[in-house]
């Protein structure tokens, strides 16, 4: 069975095709700059061809038509005909309170995407503008599924979710934590249970998903109890370009002062905030290291207020959890930036978390453990992979209607 997995955004269309026999990638690419001049799809096989193609797309439609094109044919080509693809996976960034878990597409459900636009007006639409043209170019008998990135974290509870303003705003406008990279989440907490040999429902983790965007989820027995995003991905720790949580008078101050109208503080608060505003050059984890290293103060001050951030929701989730098994990280920082790993573990002994240094220095970007052996808590390092989820939630949701 190969299902093909999309992540489309308002100018762009991420695609992987994924053979699930034994969960490889078969070709994966981008249609980039959709609706504007200069469109180009890259695209990328397991034999390791590469293309690149300057092509017009004035909708998603377009962008369709092309990657069906280099799916089937060129040099790119890895299928004889596109009805090889059993099933077409969607990410939807905001499912709100309508969607606890992946669905099958109908007319109903891509009403229910739309009508929650309000609440991610930057993706919800250009999602509705991918599933329409996907209906377009496919056969209608080939199933599409929806997955979200907010339906794991609809297990917080009321307490954990509900923000301290009048209740009848939440009631009216869906003012509500909903959390973000729920399917990364979901994926490295499972992949982590499967990787030690025990049943998720017996253990309590946090997850830190650190990339250009960052959120840290705790999980008990499986399911999301807390997360760190908000009613919008800005919440939280320090990201890229994204503020994280600051105190919302802050805000009203800043637009006085500055003259900002709503739309102004919104892109200073998610485009030029972040590590970016704390450093003045930067919103690259890469960038910051050498130049902290280097001496540059304010590169330090930006990795400092990242570290010291991780590690107060480590703490506050323990405390939620009432206690931790384990630590996991991914995303590009989890990942790949040991300095961010160390700095948010120091000092946590007490805590039961004791990370092995050199171990931590050496497995970046490799699935493994790096606590050390008399650990109480386990700290790992888990490479997310949104797209497998996608395709697995795609795949049972279909097997189920066969
Ligand atoms: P993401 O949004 O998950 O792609 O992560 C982007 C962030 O990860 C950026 O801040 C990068 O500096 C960081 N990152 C990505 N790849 C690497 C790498 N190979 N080494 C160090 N940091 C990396």
């Amino acid at each position: 069975m190969k299902i093909l997995v999309i992540n489309a955004g308002s100018s762009s269309l991420k695609y992987q095709l994924i053979n699930m026999e034994d969960e490889h990638v078969i070709a994966k690419g981008n249609c980039e700059r959709i609706g504007a001049e200069g469109g180009r799809i890259s695209h990328k096989t397991a034999d390791g061809v590469e293309i690149k193609l300057d092509c017009e797309f004035p909708t998603h439609t377009e962008a369709f038509e092309k990657l069906v094109e280099v799916l089937t044919s060129g040099k790119g080509r890895v299928l004889d005909d596109l009805s090889e693809i059993s099933a077409v996976g969607h990410r939807i960034v905001q499912g709100a309170e309508l969607f606890s878990e992946s669905v099958l597409v109908t007319e109903e459900v891509i009403e229910k995407i739309s009508s929650i636009s309000e609440l991610a007006p930057l993706h919800n639409p250009a999602h509705v503008l991918a599933l329409r043209a996907c209906q377009k170019v496919f056969d209608p008998s080939v199933p599409q599924v929806v997955v979200f990135d907010t339906a794991f974290h609809q297990s917080i509870p009321d307490y954990a979710y509900t923000f301290g303003v009048p209740y009848e705003d939440y009631l009216e406008f869906h003012a509500r934590r909903y959390g973000f990279h729920g399917t990364s989440h979901r994926y490295v907490s499972q992949r982590y249970a499967k990787l030690i040999g025990k049943n998720i429902k017996d253990l309590k983790i946090i997850t830190c998903h650190l990339g250009n965007g960052s959120s840290i989820t705790a999980i008990n027995g499986g399911k999301s109890i807390d997360t760190s995003m908000g009613f919008t991905p800005l919440d939280g720790v320090i990201m890229g370009t994204r503020s994280g949580s600051i105190d919302a008078s802050l805000v009203l101050y800043l637009m006085e002062k500055k003259g900002f109208t709503p739309k102004e503080m919104s892109d200073y608060l998610n485009k030029k905030s972040g590590y970016l505003g704390i450093s003045g050059f930067t919103n690259d984890d890469r960038d910051i290291r050498k130049a902290a290293a280097e001496g540059n103060k304010r590169a330090q001050l930006a990795g400092d207020i990242l570290r010291y951030g991780i590690k107060k929701y480590i703490g506050a989730y323990t405390a939620a959890m009432g206690g931790l098994d384990a630590v996991i990280f991914t995303g590009g920082i989890g990942e790949n930036s040991a300095p961010v790993r160390e700095g948010a573990c120091d000092h946590m002994e007490y805590l039961g978390i004791k990370l092995d240094l050199q171990k931590n220095l050496d497995l970046n970007r490799k699935e493994g453990e790096i606590s050390t052996p008399d650990s109480k808590v386990k700290v790992w390092i888990v490479p997310t992979n949104e797209e497998l989820l996608i395709a697995r939630d795609t795949k049972e949701i279909i097997n189920k209607i066969k």
